[in-house]
């Protein structure tokens, strides 16, 4: 916000340029407090003073509304010339009609051979005050900068595109009013000495009136100092002061300053010191300054709208780098973003399931999740398999090795009795096989064929027979 400046609005501009009092009448006194002009415009207060008169506050007792109302002097009134400059200015002024960022001019009123220009009563602060007041250095912060110089070009473009050149861009001549995002409403205003190109001779005279003529050297363009070396006042001339301020307000003074001899040489001869620009600033604020303050008029922007789209450019490139701020703020957004997005995928796990195991698990690694799965199972079912047939093993008995088949002598003639062994640690009852029950057998009845005596062999059973008998018995 641009603070309040103590006592007159003027204080702060007369600090910053000590050039524009030589060109300054003596201080006038307010004595036209409470004046009723017109029967309808009830002076107030006064809100300025400037080189045609003073500015007031009043109000507009037929429409019960506040208008600002600018007093002509006197001496300039009745003087045909200024007359006939400050119709021109009204009706330069009405013929641009309402615009955002240009003061509005309501009425010209004519009393007692005086005359009052009407405009709309804007609350804020020149930029001169401001500049004076509070930014000297190091200047503006450049957003806000370009905001009130996108702001003035603004203006500008809408009065060049009308064929008119304000010719008195300066500080004192802007007025600022804070807004609530921080920002401020900029409106131009007087348009005391602006031209019309048609009209540009008749208005060439008019601004000869006076020992010092209008306009501030701060802001001059070199075609105002020397017309016969830079030309004739153009749009660009306009678009130069603007450049001044530019300058002025990322630095905190003009580029340049001094006497009036000083600030004259400065425009005509001497380049701007970019240098004392911070660095900290983008590189392209000095393409811009270099162009703007170009001494001759055909190397500057020629129109309103360039300068405009360079300085959006250049702001562009600002809001790619974003501040700290900015960083906290889109990390807390980020987080918040995270957040919801966690909590949108358990919603959606939760109605289905399937939804969020997708999100988890990408499909390459499921597919060797499934292979894993698969292996496991055949495992599982491998050792379950090798369990069960332990189990039956058990169950049926341990099976023979082929070479347990074979008759041997370690077989017992005769099995133990069962009784012969306890119940704990007896060993497991063994079976005889089929071939040891015959390999028993036939040397039982070959012990016995010795034992009878018997030659022929006749009732002696075959070998065959008794494998033919066991072997049937076993089946
Ligand atoms: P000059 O006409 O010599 O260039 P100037 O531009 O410095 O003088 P004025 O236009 O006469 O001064 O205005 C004088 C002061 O009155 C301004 O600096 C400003 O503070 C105030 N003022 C001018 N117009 C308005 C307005 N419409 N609303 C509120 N205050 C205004």
């Amino acid at each position: 916000m641009v603070p309040e400046t103590s006592g007159h609005p003027l204080n702060g501009l007369k600090t910053l340029i000590d050039t524009t009092t030589i060109l300054r009448p003596a201080p006038s006194i307010f004595t036209g407090c409470n004046d009723l002009i017109a029967g309808r415009y009830r002076l107030i207060q006064p809100l300025g003073e400037g080189g045609m008169g003073n500015v007031y506050l009043a109000e507009d007792q037929r429409l019960a509304r506040q208008v600002a109302v600018k007093t002509i002097r006197p001496a300039l009134s009745s003087n045909a010339e200024v007359r006939a400059r400050i119709e021109l200015e009204c009706r330069l002024h009405a013929a641009i009609g309402v615009h955002p960022n240009i003061v509005t001019l309501h009425d010209t009123v004519e009393e007692n051979g005086r005359l009052y220009l009407v405009m709309e009563y804007f609350v804020g602060e020149t930029l001169a005050g401001g500049l004076a007041a509070t930014y000297r250095s190091p200047g503006y912060p450049l957003q806000l900068t370009l905001d009130i110089i996108s702001q003035i070009l603004g203006a500008l473009s809408c009065i060049h595109g009308r064929d008119m050149v304000h010719r008195d861009i300066k500080t004192a001549n802007i007025l600022l009013q804070p807004r609530a995002d921080g920002r401020y409403l900029v409106k131009l205003t007087d348009f005391g000495i602006a031209l019309i190109d048609t009209e540009s001779e008749a208005m060439h005279r008019l601004t000869s009136l006076g020992t010092q003529g209008p306009g501030t050297p701060i802001y001059m363009a070199p075609e105002r100092i020397d017309p016969q070396t830079f030309g004739a006042i153009c749009p660009a001339t306009d678009l130069y002061a603007v450049g001044i301020i530019l300058y002025e307000l990322l630095t905190g003074e003009p580029p340049f300053k001094g006497s009036m001899t000083e600030v004259f040489t400065g425009h005509l001869m001497q380049p701007p010191a970019l240098q004392k620009l911070s660095p900290a600033l983008p590189a392209g604020i000095h393409t811009v300054l270099h162009r703007a303050l170009a001494k001759k008029p055909g190397d500057r922007y020629q129109d309103a709208q360039a300068f405009l789209d360079d300085l959006k450019t250049l702001e562009a490139g600002l809001t790619s780098l974003p501040s700290p701020s900015t960083v906290i703020q889109a990390t807390l957004l980020a987080t918040t973003h995270e957040e919801a997005a966690a909590s949108a995928s358990f919603e959606s796990t939760m109605l289905n399931p399937a939804v969020g195991r997708d999100r988890s698990l990408p499909p390459s690694k499921r597919k060797w999740l499934y292979i894993l799965a698969v292996l496991v199972m055949v495992m599982v079912l491998v050792f379950a398999g090798y369990l069960l047939r332990a189990h039956w093993l058990k169950v049926l008995g341990t099976p023979q090795s082929p070479s347990e088949y074979a008759p041997t002598a370690t077989v017992p003639a005769k099995a133990a009795p069962m009784s012969d062994l306890s119940p704990v640690g007896r060993e497991p009852e063994k079976k005889p096989s089929a071939l040891q029950t015959v390999e028993t057998l036939r040397q039982e009845n070959k012990a016995d064929s010795k034992t009878t005596g018997s030659e022929t062999g006749a009732s002696e059973p075959q070998e065959w027979q008794v494998i033919e008998t066991h072997s049937r018995k076993i089946r």
